[in-house]
């Protein structure tokens, strides 16, 4: 089992996931990235891209660690190169207004079929 990181929170589901704690799909590691599928796909391809490290939202990790946040961003394609045809939308929710449920930064890489567009 992988250590909790310095920063890991022990009520975050992600700290959790990261730390192997909970199980989760894992499709892609690197040393300061994870990406797990998402437990209730809207795509074909539906996979959430954390840093290990904890941070509650996408404003938060770009002002602390804007290095990691390109990381994420690489890994995300990576993903959507490596489980389909690398045209993806990569989402992040960033507060609950905007629909974040889950307070440790994440992107949604979706892809696998023809994305329709709504902004809401
Ligand atoms: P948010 O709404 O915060 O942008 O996205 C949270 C996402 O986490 C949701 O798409 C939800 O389906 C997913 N999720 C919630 N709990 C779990 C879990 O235990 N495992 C996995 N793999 N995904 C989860
Ligand atoms: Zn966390």
């Amino acid at each position: 089992m992988e250590r909790m990181t310095d920063t890991a929170e022990t009520d975050c589901l992600f700290c959790k996931i990261v730390a192997g704690d909970l199980p989760a799909d894992v499709v892609e590691t690197t040393e300061r990235v994870v990406a797990f599928r998402d437990i209730d796909p809207q795509a074909p391809v539906h996979v959430l891209v954390v840093p290990k490290e904890h941070h509650g939202d996408v404003s938060v990790l770009a002002a602390a660690d804007p290095t990691l946040l390109a990381e994420v961003v690489s890994v995300a394609d990576t993903v959507a190169h490596d489980l389909a045809d690398g045209q993806y939308r990569f989402i992040f929710n960033s507060g609950p207004r905007a629909g974040q449920s889950v307070f440790h930064v994440h992107g949604h890489v979706i892809a696998g079929t023809q994305l329709g567009w709504s902004p809401a």
